[in-house]
């Protein structure tokens, strides 16, 4: 099959979170099956600079360069893009030419495919920014022979982010009144009205937002389409998440080997001035500040979290509003939180290494990559159970000695605090803590299974255009 896959974030040339994760491990993974797949992504700021540093790195470890697989990578070249220092938003405001830019974008596709002269069977977009593609791919079909063959699939990474504009854009795009939303032009909704198959990134969320509840306004548009809808977990690239292999922490370590993982922690407590003790329980937090993210729970609690005796790292950026907590919290307990506000891969592999106990206590969560990497380094997740957290983290039970995490139902902050008493309470029984963490290290959740249901999922997007594919 021929599949170009479309996404505005990619690894390691720009990321602002797990799409861009999942952008560069699923084409890696469906090139490793036989298929020729290729890229396509703007091409920002931040692209080169990206590039080299990813190429220093990967050299500096005596590793290969780090690249996507041998696969082709395609930049779109435009002012929109090649002037922003981010991705979409800057200093807590979205970038005022974002309906412009990505609409742009997603019109390049036509002429991009006809000049490297290469007609892929699948063209698979990626949330808001790339939705457009599929009402115009739909469009083609109709008047282009050479787009008869060609079927859309859309993939739902977070339905929150739409790509909402004021309606006076309708004029000056041309776009269809379809994409209407609440009197507004809505990008995402192309994806969903006119992909010929959609899909999200975990089996929970896919039936989630199908509710009032999560569907973000959506769900009526979803449930037409649930014939239509799949839920596909995402996996983790282990080149890039392997505590064994990892060049940008301290000490390797894997399951085998997992006494060595404290030296990770020692280091995590130097970096961020805290006191250096291995029994001091550890708390990290790898994460966009978003509301998404459960973050006004933990401020209601925080300090009920630290009088617990635990240590606290952070590392994230977004939201002006949690950054001005978080600071004000590093100075009032310097010895006991390591607040990091910013973006920084090669930190928050060192929190995955040196963490007891990871927090993903969000409000949502389509599938979520902070649990399945903290599996892989050994820190315990404690999640709340909605999306792609209830499909992965399963609660401890003391008695049995099963599970892989602390889960907490009801989205309050005393559910998070008595999940959080509950993680420490256990961690004190270092056998059974360890034995908790050797056995979530040697979880798989790599990428081959997903793939192959993408595969399956690209061969439903050929039949609903009537091609009985290969
Ligand atoms: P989301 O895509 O909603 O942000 P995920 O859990 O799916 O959440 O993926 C988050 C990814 O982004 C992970 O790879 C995580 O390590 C990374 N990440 C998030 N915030 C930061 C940050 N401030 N610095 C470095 N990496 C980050």
């Amino acid at each position: 099959m021929k599949i170009l896959f479309i996404s505005s974030e990619v690894v390691p040339f720009a990321k602002t979170g797990g799409l861009a994760d999942v952008a560069s491990a699923l084409p890696k993974a469906i090139k490793a099956i036989g298929h020729d797949i290729r890229i396509l992504m703007p091409r920002y700021k931040c692209v080169s600079s990206n590039a080299m540093s990813a190429r220093l790195a990967a050299k500096r470890a005596g590793r290969q360069e780090l690249r996507v697989g041998d696969l082709p990578v395609y930049f779109f070249e435009d002012e929109h893009f090649s002037k922003r220092d981010e991705l979409y938003v800057k200093n807590g405001q979205d970038y005022p030419d974002n309906c412009e830019a990505f609409l742009a974008f997603c019109q390049s596709v036509e002429a991009f495919l006809k000049r490297i002269d290469w007609q892929p069977d699948i063209i698979h977009c990626n949330d808001w920014q790339t939705a457009l593609v599929c009402l115009f791919i739909k469009e083609l079909r109709k008047s282009d022979p050479s787009f008869k063959r060609c079927a859309t699939v859309f993939s739902i990474h977070n339905l929150a982010y739409q790509g909402n504009f004021p309606r006076e854009k309708f004029a000056s795009t041309g776009l269809p009144q379809t994409l209407e939303f609440y009197d507004q032009l809505s990008f995402i909704k192309a994806g969903l009205l006119y992909a010929d198959v959609v899909n999200t990134v975990s089996e929970a969320y896919a039936q989630e937002i199908k509710t009032k509840e999560y569907g973000c306004g959506l769900e009526k548009e979803l449930k037409k389409r649930s014939q239509d809808l799949y839920g596909i977990l995402n996996g983790l690239d282990y080149d890039v998440w392997n505590p064994a292999k990892d060049p940008l922490i301290k000490r390797r370590y894997s399951a085998g080997t997992i006494s060595l993982r404290g030296e990770n922690k020692l280091e995590l407590q130097r970096v961020n001035n805290l006191p250096q003790d291995k029994n001091i329980p550890l708390l990290g937090i790898v994460s966009r500040l978003a509301d998404q993210k459960g973050f006004d729970l933990l401020e209601e609690v925080m300090e009920e979290i630290l009088a617990l005796g635990c240590q606290f790292v952070l590392l994230g950026t977004g939201e002006p509003k949690y950054h001005k907590f978080f600071e004000t919290l590093k100075k009032k307990y310097p010895r006991q939180a390591g607040i990091n506000l910013g973006f920084n891969s090669a930190l928050a592999q060192q929190i995955y290494a040196g963490s007891d106990i990871f927090l993903m206590p969000s409000q949502y969560e389509p599938c979520g990559l902070g649990q399945l990497i903290s599996f892989k380094y050994g820190a315990i997740p404690i999640v709340r159970k909605t999306g792609g957290l209830a499909d992965t983290v399963h609660d401890f039970e003391p008695k049995t000695g099963q599970g892989d995490g602390f889960v907490f139902k009801e989205y309050g902050s005393s559910a998070l605090l008595g999940a959080i008493e509950k993680a420490l309470e256990t961690y004190k029984n270092k056998v059974m803590w360890q034995q908790m963490q050797q056995r979530v290290m040697q979880y798989n959740y790599s990428w081959d299974a997903s793939a192959k249901k993408y595969i399956g999922l690209y061969m439903k997007a050929l039949a609903k255009i009537g091609i009985e594919a290969l």
